[in-house]
């Protein structure tokens, strides 16, 4: 079989990984893929933020099978082109894939369908701001409706602050279109989990957990990132909690948006803070997370074509994943100055010494590849994985392999996974 994967990060690297020890793949393409995708599969040059040049480009490779990584690409309808085209693809349509692009639409949906978030306002002018914001307490959460690419979220510490952040965000100045609406949110404290599920449009089947560390700083100090590590084990999410999230979230989320026309086939991320008040959704994504999706493909000891077909196909069921019991943990090498400005073209160091290292694989985000030598080429650059028969074992190996490597700038966070240690 010809896979086709659309995307470039660390989640996409994972992606191409697992599935090439597939035995029923043949070959795997990449649209564009970066440095490390393209030493294991075929990159494709093509816009993935034009459904046209896409198409083009899947003509030419004429894949039995289409997974797309990115959040962009699914909004702007690949999957429903594709479906047109009788191109097999993995994913949801845009209709339901508006759960991640609209924020204003999950937060309705979930108000509708009883799903546990957050209390919010919606609002369309900085008069709407002013009306609502007495409702809510410092801190204030602010979100842009659209996609922001992770910067459509602030923390605003009084409503003074929430008030001009939202004008700024109505005005088109912080994240242009994305913010031509906003969403205030109460604010949830709490531990924050990654709880995804394979929907095939009416089951569902869980994956195991893993959690994401935002910020770029240690102890969570810093602004927030694309995501600068992440871990997951078998003890982050036991058997009750898993039921109840499929029962109380994932279920009722699938059901209801087939009851409103807009059957969700993929994979739906719920991001959840895990409050004294129960569980509650911050948001949903139709899509594998990243980093998240590096250490969670490091446990999973089954094929990952089968449950993509079995989503097509409207066969999902309990036995699609086989997991390990062991734990992983990813810690991502990131440019200097990020998440702000950087510099790109920076020799990358002692991959090989790292990759040679049991139970350790570096994913690779933001790099390219000359002359058989890497270079960064953008803010998160590796993903460092390991995984052990514990966590701590996992966070050994795999800043044990971070050390290994070396760009000019490189900065990482140094305590992945280290507060589920001390519990
Ligand atoms: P989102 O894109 O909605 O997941 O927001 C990005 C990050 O902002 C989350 O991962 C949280 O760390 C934080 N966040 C978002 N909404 C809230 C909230 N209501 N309360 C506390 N933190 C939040």
């Amino acid at each position: 079989m010809k896979v086709l994967v659309i995307g470039s990060g660390g989640r996409e690297h994972a992606l191409v990984w697992k599935l090439r020890q597939s035995n029923r793949v043949r070959q795997v393409y990449c649209i564009p893929g970066n440095g490390g995708i393209c030493a294991e599969a075929e990159c494709v040059a093509a816009d993935v933020r034009n459904l046209d040049s896409l198409l083009e480009a899947a003509h030419r490779i004429q894949p039995d099978l289409t997974v797309v990584g990115p959040e962009g690409p699914l909004s702007l309808g690949v999957v429903d082109e594709f479906q047109r085209r009788g191109l097999r693809i993995f994913g949801p349509t845009a209709a339901a894939a508006r759960l991640e692009s609209s924020k204003s639409f999950a937060k309705e949906f979930m108000y509708r369908h009883r799903i546990p978030t957050a209390r919010y306002a919606i609002c369309d002018s900085p008069g709407e701001v002013r009306e609502n914001i007495e409702q809510f307490r410092a801190p204030v959460v602010v979100k842009a409706d659209g996609l922001a690419a992770g910067k459509g979220v602030v923390i605003a510490k009084s409503r003074d602050e929430a008030m001009a952040v939202a004008a700024d965000m109505l005005s088109g100045k912080m994240v242009g279109e994305a913010g031509g609406r906003v969403v205030l949110e109460e604010f949830l404290e709490g531990d924050e989990l990654s709880f995804l599920v394979l929907s095939d449009g009416e089951r569902v089947t869980p994956l195991v957990a893993a959690q994401d560390h935002k910020r770029v700083g240690d102890g969570d100090t810093g602004p927030n990132t694309g995501g600068m590590g992440a871990y997951s084990t078998p003890t982050l999410v036991d058997d009750a909690m898993r039921d109840w999230l499929v029962n109380h979230i994932a279920r009722p989320v699938v059901a209801g948006m087939r009851e409103e026309g807009a059957e969700f086939r993929g994979i739906l991320y719920c991001g959840l803070i895990m409050t004294a008040r129960g569980p509650m959704v911050l948001e949903f994504n139709a899509r594998f997370g990243d980093p998240e999706t590096q250490p969670m493909v490091m446990r999973l000891e089954s094929d990952l074509l089968g449950p993509f077909i079995a989503s097509i196909e409207g066969r999902v069921s309990d036995g699609d994943f086989r997991w390990s019991q062991d734990s992983s943990v990813t810690v991502v090498l990131a440019s200097g100055g990020y998440p702000g400005a950087y510099e790109t073209g920076k020799q990358i160091f002692g991959l090989e010494d790292a990759a040679a290292m049991e139970n350790v694989v570096v994913f690779h985000s933001g790099t390219t590849r000359r002359e058989g030598a890497y270079f960064t080429a953008g803010g998160r650059v590796l993903g460092v994985t390991a995984r052990g028969p514990d966590l701590r074992t996992a966070i050994d190996r795999a800043y044990a392999a971070c050390a290994k490597i070396s760009f000019d700038g490189m900065h990482y966070r140094k305590d992945i996974g280290a507060r589920a240690l001390r519990k």
